[in-house]
Formats: structure tokens, C-alpha cells, sequence
């Protein structure tokens, strides 16, 4: 006779074959377990578990990964989605958080006290990954990368220990987590610095259409070469949504995107505006003073769940007339409504940490280029990722060959070396000290160094 599990259903209780439970977990790729754990000691008896049977192991913080490396297929994942408490110190100018809080969630709660640190700029994703990736938003030319701003953090090792990383409690630790993605441990709290910020900024979007976008792109170059620190600058590319402030005739034209912040004083910020205000005609111009939360989420909108993504992206030390040629000419073969091009200028606070401070190696880099192909049908797999791929492959001669370790899609195991450039040899020996056995390996994998002779 068949086992028989009874659950809750329309019309009450019912009877499900335990066969059909077998069918399911067959016929669908994921974890085999999930631990949902509520603390950090769920978290290191997960991590024993993981390591005493050999299991495939992946972390989730805020599920937002661009490989999707959160997810592992009939391994265990450790789910940190329930750890979400964050406690700020006004005083001190401080907020320790848990691995499961969101960028939208940290950003509400320090602004309760008109305080933030750098972020990304979709709401949605998860404050754990971003930040040991790096992490750059629109506070970052001001108060440097979210790594910059973390000033300890708590990890369970493979070893089942939980340690404090700070500059002074496990530098080396420390160090290794500001940019070596997942590859040391389990974060199970972060804490970080604030800083005075709002409540309102000056900040949001110039449109132009895209006819013009050459002469823009030249301007933008010029314009962001002289801009202040507190400035932050991005261009989207891409087919005009159809937003409220947009003339119905624009909806789905080609626009070249100004998306500005000034992490300042509103007044400043409009004379640093200023040269870029004037240029052109735009379609739209709608700058002005707003809640630092809401401009948070102001890309929300564009990146609802269930498309289908493949993203690419490239560093540049500058912006060459070559690799603007390149930005025009995929620019206007955009593929879908949804595919974007994103341009970000970083240099201020970034590029004063040295190379070798942090694991993050990129601090040259000016800027960020990313390509976002995103479609709703599968029938478009193909032409969307070869758009993405070959417009990759024709910028990559004026790029600086790394990689952000957060903009690495799952197919991109060849490009670990760039993504940590020089500090990937003194990764390499702390991945050893501390995971020797690679137990933490569903990210951009550092592989431990063998008989290195010491860790640096
Ligand atoms: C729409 C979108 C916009 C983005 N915008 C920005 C941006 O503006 N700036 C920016 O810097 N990045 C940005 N990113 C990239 C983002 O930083 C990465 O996708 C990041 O990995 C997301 O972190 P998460 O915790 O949500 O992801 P998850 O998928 O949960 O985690 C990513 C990886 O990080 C590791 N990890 C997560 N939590 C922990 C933990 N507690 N301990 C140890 N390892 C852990 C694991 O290896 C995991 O596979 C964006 C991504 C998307 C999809």
C-alpha cells in the first residue's frame, strides 16, 4: 500500500502520495536540503553538517546573484533569509546587520537617523553578497565601496569556529572578506560606518533621445573627468519604458539616460549639475531633491522578477572615442525593450584605497560597463545572449580585462584571475588557511594554494 502524508488543501484535508513527493523532488534541480537558519549558531551546525558528509554547499544571503550561485543543485543551502535584524548606534555612526537583510531594508532603518553607507541601487538585493563583492552605489565616489565602510564582521569558518574579522581580530580574514566573495566562511553579521546623508538628495534622470548619444557620451566624459566627489553619474542606453514623465510617443524609442545623485548639499549639487543640465534638449528632465530611500529604489521598477537575464560587464581605466564607437553601435541594436547598457563613473573615494588594501583589486578601474540582456521568452535566449556576448567581445580591446566579482555570470569560470587581479595569489594562501578543502566553492571560486609556504 502507499505511504500517504495528509496536508491542507481547497476543500480541507487530502491525501498525497508519498510516491508523488518522489516525482516531484525528480523532476525539479535544487538543493536537496534547505536550512533556513535563524542564527549564527543554526549557521555553524549547517556548516558542520555540509563538511562531515561531503556535501555540495551554497549560501544565500539576499538571492540576488547574477550566477546564481545561491542555489545548488542536490547539494545542501545554507538560507540566511530569516536573519534579517539590524541594530543601528546613532552615536557612534554604526549598524550591525544580519545576512539576510536587503539594500531597501538597511537603507529604511539608518535613515530613521538620516544616516546611510554605500549600496547598491536596486533595493532588492541582498546587503551580504553585495558587500563582499566590493559593493558601489551612488554614495560611493563620496564614502568609498561598501567594503570601505565595514569595519568587522562576524564568520562561521569551515572549521565550525565563528570568528571576528576587524583590523585588529583576524586581519587577514578581514582583509580576504572585502572582496573575496563567498570563498572564506559564512558572514553571519556585518557592521559598518555611516555617514550624514539626507534625508532628501538631489538626484534623478535626464532623457535624451538617442540620436544624439555620441556628442553625449562625449560630454558625459568631459563632465564626469571634472565632477566633485559628492557626484555620482550613470547612462542607461536602452528603449524608453513607458513612465509617467515620458511622452507616450517615446515609449519604446531608443534614449540615452543621465541617472545623477549628489551625496551633498541640494544647492551644490545644482551648480555641479549644471554643464550637464545644459546640454542638449532632453525629452525629459526630472531632477530634483528627494527622500535618499526612495531614489534607493528608483530602479526597482525596471528589475521586477521573471525575466530571463545574462548579463556581461567590462572595467575601463578611461572612456576611449574606440569603446564609445563600440557603446553606439550595440546601443542600437538592442534586442529587446528590456536590454540595457549601464555605464557607471567611480574614481573619488574608490580609487584613494590602494590595490592591495582590500581584495578588491579594482580601484583604477573609471569605469563600469554593463551589459544587461533581459528577455521575457525563451525563444530569445539565444539572440539575447549572443547580443550580449559579441558587443562583450568588441569592448573588450579598450577594457582593463577584470571583472567586478558581483557582475560575473555563471559561465565565466575563465575569468576568476580578473576578477581578483593581483591580490588572487594572497587569496589563493587564505583560502587555504582557512578552507583548505574548498567546502565553500559555489561562487567565484578561489582554489586554496597548494604548500605555498606561509600566507602573506
Ligand atoms: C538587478 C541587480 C542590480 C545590482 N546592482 C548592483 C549595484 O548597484 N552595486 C553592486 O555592487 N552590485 C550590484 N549588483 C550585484 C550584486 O552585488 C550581486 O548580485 C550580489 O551577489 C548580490 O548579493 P545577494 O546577497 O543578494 O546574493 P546571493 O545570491 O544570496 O549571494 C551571492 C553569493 O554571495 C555569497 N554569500 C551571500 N551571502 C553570504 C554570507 N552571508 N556569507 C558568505 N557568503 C555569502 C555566496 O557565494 C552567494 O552565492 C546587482 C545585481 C542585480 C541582479
Amino acid at each position: 500500500m502507499a505511504e500517504v502524508q495528509r496536508m491542507e488543501g481547497d476543500g480541507g484535508s487530502v491525501r498525497v502520495d508519498l510516491g508523488a513527493f518522489d516525482a516531484l523532488r525528480g523532476a525539479i534541480r535544487g538543493p536537496r536540503a534547505i536550512v533556513r537558519c535563524a542564527d549564527a549558531t543554526d549557521v555553524i551546525r549547517a556548516v558542520e553538517f555540509a563538511r562531515d558528509h561531503g556535501l555540495l554547499l551554497a549560501v544565500r544571503g539576499g538571492g540576488h546573484n547574477i550566477a546564481g550561485n545561491a542555489v545548488c543543485d542536490g547539494g545542501l543551502m545554507i538560507d540566511l533569509s530569516l536573519m534579517r535584524s539590524i541594530q543601528v548606534d546613532p552615536n557612534q555612526r554604526t549598524a550591525r546587520v544580519e545576512p539576510g537583510v536587503t539594500l531597501g531594508e538597511f537603507d529604511r532603518q539608518v535613515q530613521a537617523f538620516g544616516l546611510a553607507t554605500p549600496l547598491g541601487i536596486n533595493s532588492t538585493t541582498g546587503v551580504a553578497g553585495l558587500t563582499l563583492g566590493g559593493g558601489f552605489g551612488w554614495l560611493s565616489r563620496r564614502y568609498g565601496l561598501t567594503i570601505d565602510n565595514l569595519t568587522a564582521a562576524d564568520v562561521a569558518t569551515a572549521d565550525g569556529h565563528l570568528m571576528r574579522a576587524s583590523a585588529s581580530e583576524h586581519p587577514d580574514l578581514f582583509w580576504a572578506i572585502r572582496g573575496g566573495g563567498g570563498n572564506f566562511g559564512v558572514v553571519t553579521s556585518f557592521e559598518f560606518r555611516l555617514h550624514r546623508v539626507g534625508p532628501e538628495v538631489l538626484s534623478g534622470l535626464i532623457v535624451h533621445a538617442a540620436a544624439g548619444a555620441r556628442e553625449l557620451l562625449e560630454t558625459y566624459r568631459r563632465f564626469v573627468s571634472e565632477a566633485p566627489a559628492e557626484l555620482m553619474c550613470m547612462v542607461v542606453l536602452r528603449k524608453a519604458p513607458p513612465l509617467p514623465f515620458l511622452p507616450a510617443a517615446v515609449h519604446g524609442a531608443e534614449v540615452l539616460v543621465f541617472a545623477v545623485c549628489y551625496a551633498g548639499n541640494v544647492e551644490d549639487g545644482r551648480r555641479a549639475l549644471e554643464p550637464l543640465r545644459r546640454q542638449g534638449e532632453p525629452i525629459a528632465r526630472v531632477v530634483g531633491p528627494q527622500p535618499f530611500t526612495a531614489w534607493q529604489a528608483a530602479f526597482d521598477p525596471l528589475l521586477t522578477p521573471g525575466a530571463r537575464n545574462y548579463w556581461k560587464s567590462h572595467y575601463f581605466a578611461e572612456l576611449s572615442d574606440a569603446a564609445i564607437e563600440v557603446i553606439l553601435a550595440y546601443g542600437s541594436r538592442l534586442p529587446t525593450p528590456e536590454c540595457e547598457i549601464f555605464l557607471v563613473h567611480l574614481g573619488g573615494a574608490i580609487s584613494r584605497v590602494p590595490a592591495g588594501a582590500t581584495a578588491y583589486p579594482h580601484r583604477d578601474a573609471q569605469f563600469v560597463l554593463n551589459v544587461h540582456a533581459r528577455w521575457r521568452e525563451p525563444e530569445q535566449d539565444i539572440a539575447c545572449m549572443q547580443w550580449a556576448r559579441s558587443f562583450f567581445a568588441a569592448a573588450a580591446p579598450y577594457a582593463t580585462g577584470g571583472v567586478y566579482v558581483n557582475f560575473m555570470p555563471e559561465d565565466e569560470t575563465d575569468r576568476v584571475s580578473g576578477a581578483y587581479g593581483g591580490n588572487l595569489d594572497r587569496l589563493a594562501a587564505l583560502k587555504a588557511k582557512y578552507d583548505p578543502d574548498n567546502l565553500f566553492r559555489m561562487n567565484q571560486n578561489v582554489s586554496p594554494a597548494i604548500a605555498r609556504g606561509g600566507v602573506a
